[in-house]
Formats: C-alpha cells, sequence, structure tokens
C-alpha cells in the first residue's frame, strides 16, 4: 500500500499536540530526537518534521500530502489547500498590542503608525477592511520587544494568555483572528492516498467524540429508572441491568463532557447513588 506524507512542525507549540493525536489514533511510530522523518508501523503514514512556515507551501505542492499548522499560518501564507478539520489545540489570537500607556480608543488610532508583525497579509487584510493606513514592518520574530526599541509604535502578534504582552509593557486592544490547529491536504491525492486520509480522519473524529463524552455508570431504585432515563438519552438509550439486591438497578450511558455536572446534580436529585464517571477513549458514532 502507498504511504501518504503528512508535515509536523518540529518543534514548537504545534508539536506535542500533533504528536499526542497521532498516538490517540493508535498510530505508533518512533521519532529520535532531531529526526526529519518517520515512518509509523501500524498505519500508511510517513512524518515529515519542518518549520511550520514551511508546512502550507509543502502541502499545496505535493512534497507532504496533509499537515498540522495553525490557522494563522495557514491564512498568512495564502496557498492553496484543502482546510479538511479543525483539531481544538493550539488555540490562540492573532492581535494588536500598544503600549499600555496608550490611551487607546479604537483603530484609528493606528493611522499613520508603524505596526510590527510577522503576519504582513493578515495584517494588511485588517488594516484596509477598517480603512486604515498604516505602516506594516516586517520582522520574523520576538515581534512583542518592537515598540520597546523603539522599532514600531505597535506590534500584531500571537497572543493566548497575554502576559507576553504584559511583560514587554504592551496592552491587547484588537483581536483581529482566533486561530487553532488544523489538518489541511493537498488539493490533488489520488484515491488510495484519499482513503487513507478518510481512514485518518475516522480515527480522528472517534479520538475527538471521545473527549467530547464521558461514561457514567450509576445505581437506582427501580422506581427512579424512567426519570432517570429521561436525564440520560445517552446513544441510544442507557443500559440498564439488575442488581443483585432487590429492587435495584445499574445504569450505563453516556454524557456530553459540558453538560455533565448539571447531569450529575439531577441525578442525585432524583435517588443515583455510587455514580461512576470514566473517560472514554475513542467513540464511534
Ligand atoms: P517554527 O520554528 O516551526 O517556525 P514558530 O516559532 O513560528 O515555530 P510557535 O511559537 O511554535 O511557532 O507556534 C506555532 C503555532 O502555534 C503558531 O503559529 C500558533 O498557531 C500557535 N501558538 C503560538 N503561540 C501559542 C500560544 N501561546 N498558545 C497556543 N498556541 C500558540
Ligand atoms: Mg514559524
Amino acid at each position: 500500500m502507498d504511504k501518504i506524507k503528512i508535515a509536523i512542525q518540529k518543534s514548537g507549540r504545534l508539536s506535542d499536540d500533533s504528536l499526542k493525536l497521532i498516538k490517540e489514533c493508535g498510530i505508533k511510530f518512533n521519532n529520535g530526537m532531531g529526526k526529519l522523518k518517520a515512518v509509523a508501523d501500524n498505519f500508511p503514514l510517513e512524518f515529515l518534521f519542518l518549520r511550520d512556515d514551511d508546512i502550507p507551501g509543502y502541502v499545496e505542492d505535493g512534497v507532504a500530502h496533509l499537515g498540522i499548522v495553525g490557522e494563522n499560518v495557514l491564512v498568512e501564507k495564502e496557498k492553496d489547500v484543502d482546510n479538511v478539520k479543525l483539531l481544538g489545540f493550539s488555540k490562540c489570537r492573532l492581535s494588536i498590542g500598544v503600549d499600555r500607556n496608550w490611551d487607546y480608543k479604537g483603530v484609528q488610532e493606528l493611522a499613520g503608525k508603524s505596526i510590527a508583525t510577522s503576519y504582513p497579509k493578515i495584517l494588511k487584510g485588517f488594516l484596509d477592511k477598517n480603512k486604515v493606513n498604516a505602516e506594516i514592518h516586517e520582522i520574523s520574530g520576538s515581534v512583542e520587544i518592537a515598540p520597546s526599541i523603539g522599532l514600531a509604535d505597535a506590534v500584531c502578534d500571537i497572543v493566548s494568555s497575554g502576559s507576553t504582552l504584559l511583560s514587554n509593557g504592551l496592552k491587547e486592544t484588537e483581536v483581529i483572528m482566533k486561530s487553532q490547529a488544523v489538518l489541511i491536504a493537498n488539493k490533488s491525492l489520488n484515491a488510495e492516498q484519499q482513503d487513507i486520509l478518510d481512514k485518518l480522519i475516522f480515527r480522528i473524529n472517534a479520538v475527538q467524540e471521545g473527549k467530547k463524552n464521558k461514561y457514567i455508570l450509576l445505581n437506582a431504585p427501580n422506581e427512579s429508572i424512567d426519570e432517570i432515563i429521561s436525564l440520560l438519552p445517552g446513544m441510544k438509550s442507557p443500559t440498564v441491568l439488575p442488581l443483585a439486591m432487590e429492587g435495584w438497578s445499574s445504569l450505563h450511558s453516556v454524557v456530553k463532557e459540558d453538560e455533565f455536572w448539571d447531569v450529575i446534580e439531577q441525578l442525585k436529585k432524583v435517588g443515583a447513588q455510587g455514580i461512576l464517571v470514566a473517560p472514554i477513549e475513542k467513540m464511534i458514532i
């Protein structure tokens, strides 16, 4: 069988979670420190470890068939690739930061100012949309120190907690885009490559669904079962098994992670006892 190549960031804020996702998909491989390539043992996948900036271009050219990259880099690079799936990690935003003593009132204040960024295209799009004429100063790293060394009046940079801005005397004033990791694919995969991608997406979906849900087991008196079932819709309907103790049953079901605490409270109110909640590794719906 053909293998397909996936480009993953060599080392940085996408690397660990990208590799973790691959492992959670049951794909085994050995990535020795500093290696630029690896091959999966039990899935037709080869890994290329690259700088994230290069990933969209390599996927467009077909050097890699797939890639994992931040939406911020994907949008900035303007490469023609398929945006296959949002992956939910490396969440951050691309924002404007200005000196914290600047009494900033709105985007018009950026007119005539210089803004340092590694994202000139996204920034230009934002400024054009707001009809603001500012000077874009492209630099490739350490953007946040630009104002303090007199290189620019403001920055347009990646923010997650905001602590980097803060420690450089800056404050966040405009969020230009929100970003997370995304799986991208070359636009002209052949049938066999598409088939491998479909298998990978199937596994990623199962991992993501599993994370969104919890497996729940509880004991309840038989007279509460109907009420409990109405609180626990489950995948179809809950499993109900008789307990050795007369008049009691055990119920098994699945609840959404984000509804979980509310449901637990309600279950206790209607008589549920011995509630166990377990993580779900994979869930196929
Ligand atoms: P490379 O050497 O591969 O070019 P880099 O220095 O450009 O790496 P990183 O800082 O590792 O990039 O960030 C990679 C991506 O992770 C960013 O493009 C962004 O999508 C996301 N990211 C950046 N900072 C954060 C953060 N603090 N929290 C979450 N995600 C982030
Ligand atoms: Mg980079």
